[in-house]
Formats: structure tokens, sequence, C-alpha cells
């Protein structure tokens, strides 16, 4: 029986392919890339899931690979440069594909297979750049796309008679009816709608990480999960400040502290909960608490007593809540 290495992202598309490969009796292996910047399948709590239900479905392993620094580098600095926000989608198939190369040699597969489709995506999928992709991963010939493959060059497994090309397809474009037809044909009733989870996609979430890297090239993996969620204020080149929006916010926000970080809320009213990061001093301390004012219930006092909680302790002090002018000219 022939071995596969399939790049698995959970989506139609992925799926597809290795039905598309189980339906030809190769026996597959899927890779389900995990990254700091959320484009994993979730379960409920946010976490990267453990249930793969078309792998249980059809009959498939599945194994969970955390890129960790290796994707922050190519975020940092794509070879291939990024697309329309901070996703650098061609060094991050490079990527994983390398990733799955050195899985087919630790598991003597014969070849690596993709749910790609030709033209789908304007940057990622024109066929000059699946063509780089290979040749950059070091995978050339021993990569199969098998929703588009009757478009492209056969490759070794085909030749080699391993897989029968006559039941590959030939997809392109944006059009996502013809695998929704084969999805129906295979028995595939259930599968995510297609939606980036990938927070480099979104034009917010960019532009903050942006604002980190250029400040602050080399951030904590803190820094890189803060961007997810509350209001953010760059204070000056090493200081930021993050104010929760919700309590469903300063819940994920407490998730990534520490005991080191210093925590701002007002007691006597709903409030934020807020971080600094960075350079902190008393100056910055006072103007995070003012912020803090300024968000809470207590917004209309003159005067708020706020919080402050360090490794030293806790201490109150009064501020009034920073006006309408002094949060625009710090907000991200
Ligand atoms: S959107 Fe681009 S950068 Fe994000 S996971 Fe997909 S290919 Fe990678």
């Amino acid at each position: 029986m022939s071995k596969a290495i399939a790049l698995y992202s959970g989506g139609l598309d992925s799926i597809l392919a290795i039905l598309v490969m189980l339906k030809q009796g190769v026996e597959v292996t899927a890779l389900h890339f995990i990254n700091n910047f959320g484009c994993a399948i979730t379960d409920k709590s946010g976490l990267p899931s453990k249930s793969f239900p078309a792998a249980e479905k059809f009959g498939f392993k599945v194994q969970l690979i955390h890129l960790g620094d290796k994707f922050i580098d190519i975020v940092k600095n794509p070879k291939f440069g990024h697309g329309k926000n901070m996703n650098p989608c061609i060094d991050c198939k490079i990527l994983m594909i390398k990733e799955a190369k050195e899985m087919m040699l630790k598991l003597g597969a014969d070849f690596i297979i993709t749910g790609e489709v030709l033209w789908q995506r304007p940057m990622s999928q024109r066929r000059d750049t699946l063509d780089v992709i290979e040749k950059e991963a070091g995978v050339r010939g021993y990569l199969l796309r098998p929703l588009s493959a009757k478009l492209l060059k056969p490759t070794i497994a085909e030749e080699s008679g391993l897989v029968n090309r006559d039941m590959l397809y030939g997809f392109n474009g944006r059009s996502r009816k013809p695998q929704m037809a084969l999805a129906k044909e295979l028995g595939l009733t259930e599968y995510p709608a297609p939606a980036g989870g990938c927070l480099l996609t979104d034009p917010v979430y960019s532009q903050r990480l942006e604002d980190l890297l250029k400040y602050n090239p080399d951030p904590e993996i803190k820094d890189i999960n803060l961007l997810k969620t509350g209001r953010h204020f760059r204070i000056s080149e090493k200081t930021k400040i993050i104010v929760g929006r919700d309590e469903k916010d300063n819940d994920l926000i407490e998730s990534f502290l520490s005991d080191d970080d210093i925590r701002i809320w007002v007691d006597t009213h709903g409030s934020p909960l807020v971080v600094m990061r960075g350079h902190i001093d008393e100056e910055i301390i006072k103007l995070a608490a003012s912020i803090c004012a300024a968000y809470s219930g207590a917004k209309k006092l003159p005067s708020v007593e706020v919080t402050i909680q360090s490794r030293e302790g806790k201490r109150v002090i009064t501020t009034p809540p920073a006006d309408k002018s002094l949060i625009e000219k710090y907000r991200v």
C-alpha cells in the first residue's frame, strides 16, 4: 500500500484531497499545523482541537505540529513577502511542506498531498507560485495536488502508478461548487465554512502586529498572544498598554499574564483589566490608571480610585479618567 503525507487545515479542500487518496487505497497521515496566530482548528475553549470528525469518520491519522519560532521568523521576514495583510502565505506553505517532507522521510511515505486548487487564491495558488513552493520546499515531483492534478504536470506518484491520474481532478478558480459536489459524492456532509481562521489575514490584527514588530523586532510569545485581544495603546517606542473590552477580554488577557505583570483595574465599578508591556515607570502607571478609569463604569466621576497590583502587592491611586483626546493619541 502506498503512503502519503497530507497538509490538513481541516477545511473542505484539505479533507477532499485526503478522501480522493483514500478512495485509491492510499494510506494517509495528515499533518495539522499550529502556530501563534490562530490558524488551527480550535475547540470550544479556543485551544487547538484534538478531535477531527472527518479523520474519525473516514479513518486517517492526524498529527499536530506546532511551528513555533520557525513560523514567527517567516512572519517577520518572509522571503516571498506578505499578502494583503501580514499573512506570508507562500512562505507559510513552503514551511509546512518542508515539515511534511521531513515526515515523509521519517515514516517512509511515498509522496505529499495538499488541497490546493489552482487559481483559488490570487497569491499562493497561481500556477507559477505552486511551482515555486514545490521547488523551495525541495519536493519536486513529490507534491501531488489531487484536486487540480489534471491541470498540472504529472507527479512521480502518478507516473509510477502509485496513483491513478484518471481518478484525480482538474478543479480551478474560486467557485466551490465542484468541491461541494465532490463532498456529496464522497459522503462528506460536515465541513467548516470557507473562512480564514488565520489572524494574519485580519487587517486590525495585522496593524497591531506591524506596530509590535516595528518597536520590538523580537517580541515574547506573550506580546504576540496579547495582540489577539483588547484595545491597544502605544505609549512610547518601549511601552504599550492593553485594555480589556469586556469580561471575555479580561479573562483572556489574564490567561496570558504571569506574576511579574502589573495589573490595573477599578474595584468599585465595572472595569477593564489593564496591563502594560515593555518599559514601565510611575508616570506610565499613572497614565495606564487614567486610561483604565476612562473605560470603567466610573468614567464620569471627576476622580477614580484605581487598584494597581504588582509582585510587591496591591495599592490604590486616585486619578481623573483620561480624556478622549489622550486616548485617541495613543490608540493603535
Ligand atoms: S492564511 Fe496564509 S499565512 Fe495564514 S495559515 Fe493560511 S497560508 Fe499560512
